[in-house]
This record gives C-alpha cells, sequence and structure tokens, in this order.
C-alpha cells in the first residue's frame, strides 16, 4: 500500500525536491484543519527564479497556503521556502511548483475556484470554498486579465460597442465587440463613456496585433463627438448606427410625453407599462383595453406611441433602398403628426436626431453585420452585474464581463505559476 505522505504529495502535484514531511488534523478548530507540511531535501539545490541556474538557499522564510478540502476538513499546506543566492541575480525568493506568485492558495484550490466562478456568483463560489469574495476576485482578476493579454486581434475587421452602468445611475461602462465573432465577442471594456474610449481601445488593439486600419466598420450609437473621434481612429471604417439604439431614441421621447402630459382621469396607471412594453409582448386584459384607448385618442402620448409603433415598418424593409423610402416617409408622416405642439418636443428632437443620421441608420441594410448582437450585450450586462453582486465596481464588472463573453476559453489551461 501506498504511503499515506505518497497520496497526499500525488494530490499536490509535487516533485522533487519538495516533500511532505508531516502532516496532522487538528481537531479543535471547526471545521477541523489539516496541516500538511513541505520541506526541500537537505543540500536541494533550487533553479534561481531569474535565471533558473540552481543555487543553494541562502535562508528560508515559511509560507502558509490554503489547499483544497481534504473531504470536510480545510487543508493548508506550509513550506519554508529559500531565496537562493546567485551570483547574477542576488537573493530571490524560489517560486514553489503548487502556487502562483504571491497567492495564498495552491494552484488546485484556485482551478477549482475558477471553475466555480465560471458557473456562479463569485460571492456563493467564495462562500462554497470558505474564503473571502475579496480574496476570491483576486484569483479571478489575475486569470482573466492573464487570458485577456493573449488576445489576438490581428483579424479584427468589424467593431460594435455599447456602453453601460455597472451600477443603476452612473459608473459607465463601454464593450467593445468583434462583430464577426458567433460567440464570445466581447473584446474590450473599459471604464468611462465617450471619445476618450475610443482611443484606449485603439491602443489595446494595437498591443494585441490589430489593425486600426483594417476596421472597416464601427456600429455606434448617435453621438455626434464620437462619431467624429471614430473618423479620426478609424479612417477606413464606415459607421453604421444601431438600429436597436433608433428604437429606444423613440421610446425615452415617447415616455418623456407620457410624463409631462396631464393624465386625464381615463388613463389608467397600467398604461404606462403597457406603453413601454410595445406591441407583441404579453399584457394584461386592462393594459390592452387601455391601449386601445389610447389609440383612439387624440393624446400626444398617442401619436408619440404611433410613430413609435411605425418605426417597425422602416425595420421590416427588405432592401436599403426600400429602407431609405421608408425613413423619407416616416420622416414626413411624422412631422405631419407632430405639427406645432409642445408637448410633443422631445419626439421632434428624436425626429431631428433620425433625420441627422438617417444615412448612418440605413447602413445597417448594407452591412453584413447583424445588430442583433448589440441587442443581446443585455443579457450579458445582467449577467455579469449579477454575478459580481455583493462586491460590484467597474473593475469587477468589466472581469465578469470578460469571463462570461471574452473568447479566454482556456483561462485554467493557460495558466502560468
Ligand atoms: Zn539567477
Amino acid at each position: 500500500m501506498m504511503p499515506t505522505n505518497d497520496i497526499l504529495a500525488l494530490g499536490l502535484g509535487l516533485m522533487g525536491p519538495w516533500k511532505i514531511v508531516d502532516q496532522h488534523l487538528d481537531l479543535d478548530k471547526e471545521p477541523h484543519e489539516l496541516h500538511i507540511r513541505v520541506e526541500a531535501d537537505r543540500g536541494a539545490t533550487y533553479p534561481c527564479p531569474e535565471c533558473g541556474k540552481p543555487c543553494k538557499a541562502h535562508d528560508f522564510k515559511e509560507f502558509t497556503w490554503r489547499h483544497l478540502n481534504f473531504f470536510q476538513h480545510h487543508c493548508y499546506l506550509t513550506a519554508a521556502v529559500p531565496r537562493v543566492k546567485c551570483e547574477k541575480h542576488g537573493y530571490p525568493r524560489v517560486q514553489v511548483p503548487w502556487a502562483r506568485k504571491g497567492s495564498r492558495f495552491t494552484l488546485l484550490f484556485e482551478q477549482v475556484a475558477m471553475m466555480l466562478v465560471r458557473e456562479m456568483p463569485v460571492l456563493g463560489a467564495a462562500r462554497m470554498m470558505a474564503i473571502t469574495d475579496r480574496s476570491l476576485w483576486r484569483v479571478v482578476h489575475h486569470y482573466v486579465s492573464q487570458a485577456m493579454e493573449s488576445l489576438d486581434l490581428s483579424d479584427l475587421e468589424a467593431v460594435g460597442l455599447d456602453e453601460t452602468a455597472s451600477k443603476r445611475g452612473h459608473n459607465y461602462v463601454t464593450v467593445f465587440i468583434d462583430l464577426d465573432r458567433p460567440t464570445k465577442p466581447v473584446i474590450f471594456a473599459i471604464p468611462g463613456r465617450g471619445k476618450a474610449c475610443l482611443k484606449a481601445f485603439k491602443a489595446h488593439l494595437r498591443q494585441h496585433g490589430g489593425h486600426a486600419e483594417k476596421v472597416a466598420e464601427v456600429v455606434c450609437d448617435m453621438s455626434n463627438a464620437f462619431m467624429t473621434a471614430v473618423g479620426e481612429h478609424f479612417k477606413n471604417a464606415a459607421i453604421t448606427v444601431d438600429w436597436f439604439h433608433v428604437v429606444s431614441l423613440f421610446t425615452n421621447a415617447l415616455d418623456e410625453v407620457r410624463r409631462s402630459e396631464r393624465r386625464p382621469a381615463s388613463f389608467p396607471r397600467s398604461l404606462c407599462w403597457a406603453v413601454l412594453k410595445g406591441r407583441e409582448t404579453g399584457k394584461t386584459d386592462a393594459q390592452t383595453q387601455a391601449l386601445l384607448e389610447l389609440e383612439n385618442s387624440g393624446f400626444a402620448t398617442a401619436t408619440a406611441y404611433r410613430l413609435k409603433e411605425l418605426l417597425r415598418w422602416i425595420r421590416a424593409a427588405d432592401t436599403p433602398q426600400a429602407a431609405k423610402w421608408r425613413t423619407t416617409h416616416f420622416i414626413r408622416h411624422a412631422e405631419e403628426q407632430i405639427g406645432d405642439n409642445p408637448l410633443l418636443n422631445p419626439v421632434r428632437t428624436s425626429l431631428n436626431t433620425l433625420k441627422e443620421y438617417a444615412e448612418r441608420i440605413t447602413r445597417r441594410w448594407l452591412s453584413g453585420h447583424t445588430n442583433a448582437r448589440l441587442e443581446g450585450l443585455n443579457g450579458l450586462f445582467q449577467a455579469a452585474r449579477a454575478r459580481a453582486r455583493g462586491y460590484r465596481n467597474e473593475k469587477t464588472f468589466i472581469t465578469m464581463i470578460y469571463l462570461i463573453a471574452a473568447p479566454i476559453g482556456h483561462i485554467l489551461g493557460t495558466s502560468k505559476a
């Protein structure tokens, strides 16, 4: 039969000169703790962490790492780790094979932790492994940023981007996706919004073998300053406005009109939800009834609603020509409907924006890139927020976005000790 020490050594992946010299179960602690002591053979030499040359130990310092539970017992590994004496590099501390530099956990422990956080919120994974979420986040940040370093963007030709808040209403984060990647499309995320993010993305692209001149299309929302910046940094890129942004433009205008219009007695409370939900989604009978009344009434809210719904008619166009024709007619029709009603000012503003960007908007019918991709980002943002719950800031939010949706599938396999 194999001696116990050898079994434990196998489980740790220990190799010479390191071996287990002692182990004991501390029954006073709850849960019980298994302590394993590791030492190197006497007189052993250690590779210098800088040059790899075998060197003698200069002095030792004791370190302890948390290891995977041994059944229900928490398990700790302790070793006296030497500094070597290298002629060239002075007295560097030796790198142990079972843990990464600076970590208080063994590699196996971290691997299991990373497996868990791919499936569940970090807070839950931390509880399961009986460590603080803060220390687990340190592990997650390390592996995710290491994996992101090896991202290859040399083929990047089409980029979509969108911004979102890590928390409701503040701390914006801008996310860039590769429109040619069918899955795991996120290639960059950065705190903030606007032009500065674009500049940072260009630098990121260069660091990862990409070329700004190769980018032929950028899909974004309607901001003049931003589009100018796209033109400056990505000279060969055509700019397409996401349809999704057109719809939210008119949805927000509708909401503004509804709020400013005095509510007659016949305007039920359920109306606001019904209006925002749009036509297809499930509605209660009361909501359906309210919508019918609204559509047949002369209220400004009704006009704003009908115009928002009419966007679907443009969206359904089959060809770029048809889309252009429908857009022109939509604009003319909307102008007639709006007239000089001051209550409809928000819709007028939206319409002016639509007019200004009509060409970039109808470009989506020419583009080979469907912008359903950007719409899908909302689901990703929600998932990332949930997974970073309890300890959410821009950094944890971005790390979670990468973990869920960046093309870094082999995080665990590529870890360097
Ligand atoms: Zn050396």
